[in-house]
Parts: C-alpha cells; structure tokens; sequence
C-alpha cells in the first residue's frame, strides 16, 4: 500500500520496522520507550542524540534552541505572540492559504495583524510577488507557511526580513537544506516529515526567549521549555525516540541534499502526470511554487471523483481525497513516499484518463 495522506503521514518503512524489533526491549533496558522514566539515562540518551541528530541534518547553528513540544502547530499560532509581543504591538503576516489564515486568526487575539500580502484573490493559488508586499514600519516579526498543505502552494524563496522571520514550516520541513540562519523561528507539527503526530518542533534563536508577556501559562513560555532542554514536564516521549529515528535514516539516506532530489524528482512525475493529461486532469497551482510536498489535483469532471478513488484504493493507493475546501485529489509525497508509490500513481492515473477520457 502506498499512503498519500497529508498528515499523519507515512514514515519511513525502515524506521517503523526498527521501532517493532525495539518495542518491547529498547537496546536490552527490558523496557520499551513508552515505559521508561523521561529523566533517565535511556531516555536522556534519547533525547539527547534526536536534537543532536536534527542539528547535524538542519545545520542549526549554535545560538539557536531546538525544543521538542507538545500540542501540535495551532499552540504555536498563539504561543508566538504571546511570547514575541506586548498589548498594541503590530505583527506582519503573509496569507497564502488555510494554514496562514487560521495563524492570523489566533495572532489576531493577542496583536495588530498586518496582512502585508495576501493571495486570497486568486483561491490562494499563487505566491504574491515579495517586492509588493506592505511591510509594517514597526512589526515584532513577519510570519510565513512555507508550505501550504491543503492548498498545495510552496514558497520557492526565503522573504528578506529585518524584523525576526518566522515559519511554519509543518508539511516542508526536512524536504530540502536550509539556512536556519534566516529565521528567527521555525515551527513544525510533527506528523508529516518528522514522525508521529503529538510532538511540534521549535528551532528558536535565542535572542527571542525570555520575553513572554507576564500572564502567559509556563508552558506556554518558550522559556520553560528551553530552560529545561524539553523536560519541564513529561514529553512526548514516544514521538521523540521515532523522530530520532527519521533523523538517523534522513543522514543515513544522504542527509537533505539527497532528499531535495529525491522530492524534485517525485513532484516531476506527479505534475508532468497532470500537464501531459491532455486537460483529463488540472492543477489549481502552477508555476514555481506548486509544492513539491502536497499535489492537488481535479479530474475533467468531479462524478469520476468517486471511482478514481475506488481504483486507486483496489490499487493499494491510499488517502487521495482531496481537503474539502479545494476538492478533487490530493497526494501528498512526503520524505517517506519513496519513488515506486509515485511512479504506481502515475501509472493508475494514466490507466484511469486511458479508460475514461
Ligand atoms: N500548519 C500546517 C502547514 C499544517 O499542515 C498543519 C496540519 O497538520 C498545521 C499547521 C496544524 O498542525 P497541528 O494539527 O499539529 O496543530
């Protein structure tokens, strides 16, 4: 079977058959991960290698935290401006879809939210032109979704920013190097190209922590968390140990350079499936930021929807429905989606526009 679902998303096959050899007796402790104590040599150990580990894969440099949390990446759409801003402040954001939309919203409630772009217009199929873009004069730092999972819509650049650059970068994370150095903080939820769902990642410089607004909840101080080094309280601890396995197969499978290849070459054949169909099928995105990560798609006509799905699920093609508020298909190829789940999607899809068209 191959899973093209959006998130939770599949994993690696390599780690998820390390994580059954280990589940019982992590490395002879007798004990599997989800039973050991989070202050223990086995899971400091743990803990310790996976930040180790992403640091060597992302490059992250030195003045930067890497914080493993809890409550997915809607924590971080309020966590971030109660800890970069006080009443009145004004706070820039791009609105490129669903995700950035609800990241305003939650700004909204703490912040003066300046929308310095927006690609509304066009049913967010489009990147605005960065030039265009009305900055704020005094913004506490502008926001960004790299990746546009529902909608399908990739930033092929990083934004010039003076003020802090922060992203979520949920469904494009890992995909491809990175110049951490860029952003002031990154956010991730885990469940797409880092492991299970349950865990978010921060990567936060440092020159940002400590200024939380006072009545903020500790655990909703990045503070705590960076004071701590993730173990203020119980952490997903489970999720952390398999996300510590993706970053060992990341590094053993040629670290990003090798992924960013890989996934160029994955989105090529999807893409080039759609643009040769002869108009069977459509892409709402075009142009450079289609995302190499989540593919949205319409066949000619909506009735074939039903028995497209049909086929592909005979064909052991799995979770292709597209979000609802876009319709049509979706497949969503991340790290873990190797090369043949691809190539067996195009080929059904060719069969199918074959059959019907
Ligand atoms: N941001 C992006 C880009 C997403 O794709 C998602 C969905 O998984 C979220 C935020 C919300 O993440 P979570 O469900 O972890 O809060």
């Amino acid at each position: 079977t191959y899973n093209f679902s959006s998130g939770p998303a599949v994993l690696p096959r390599d780690v998820l058959l390390q994580v059954q050899q280990e589940l019982t007796d992590w490395h002879g402790s007798g004990m599997s991960v989800m039973e050991m104590s989070h202050r223990g040599p086995e899971f400091t150990q743990i803990i310790t290698e996976a930040e180790a580990d992403l640091r060597a894969v992302l490059a992250i440099p030195a003045n930067y935290k890497v914080l493993f949390l809890q409550g997915g990446a809607h924590f971080q759409f309020g966590m971030i401006p109660l800890n970069l801003t006080q009443p009145g402040d004004t706070v820039d954001y791009v609105n490129t879809g669903s995700w950035s939309k609800t990241a305003i919203k939650e700004a909204q409630r703490y912040a003066n939210v300046n929308i310095v772009a927006s690609s509304e217009d066009r049913n967010f199929s489009y990147v605005p032109d960065e030039a265009g873009w009305q900055r704020s004069a005094n913004a506490k730092y502008l926001h960004y979704c790299s990746n546009e999972t529902i909608g399908g819509v990739e930033f092929p650049f990083i934004p010039q920013s003076d003020v802090p650059l922060i992203c979520d970068m949920s469904s494009n994370i890992l995909s491809q190097p990175l110049d951490v150095s860029r952003y002031g903080l990154i956010y991730a939820g885990a469940q797409k190209n880092i492991g299970p769902s349950g865990m978010t990642i921060a990567i936060i410089r440092e020159d940002l922590i400590g200024h939380a607004r006072a009545e903020v909840p500790t655990m909703l101080n990045y503070k705590t968390h960076a004071d701590a080094s993730s173990l203020y309280n119980t952490p997903p601890s489970f999720a952390i140990y398999v996300a510590g396995l993706v970053f060992k197969w990341l590094q053993k499978n040629g670290g990003l350079d090798a992924m960013a290849r890989h996934n160029a070459t994955k989105a090529a054949l999807v893409y080039d499936a759609i643009d040769g169909s002869g108009g069977f099928y459509r892409a709402p995105v075009s142009g450079a930021c289609r995302s190499r990560m989540n593919v949205p798609f319409w066949l000619k006509d909506a009735a074939l929807d039903a028995e497209f799905l049909q086929g592909a699920e005979a064909a052991g093609l799995v979770q292709l429905k597209g979000h609802r508020s876009v319709g049509g298909m979706r497949a969503s190829i991340y790290n873990a989606m190797p090369l043949e789940g691809v190539q067996a999607l195009v080929a059904y899809m060719a069969d199918f526009a074959r059959r019907h068209g």
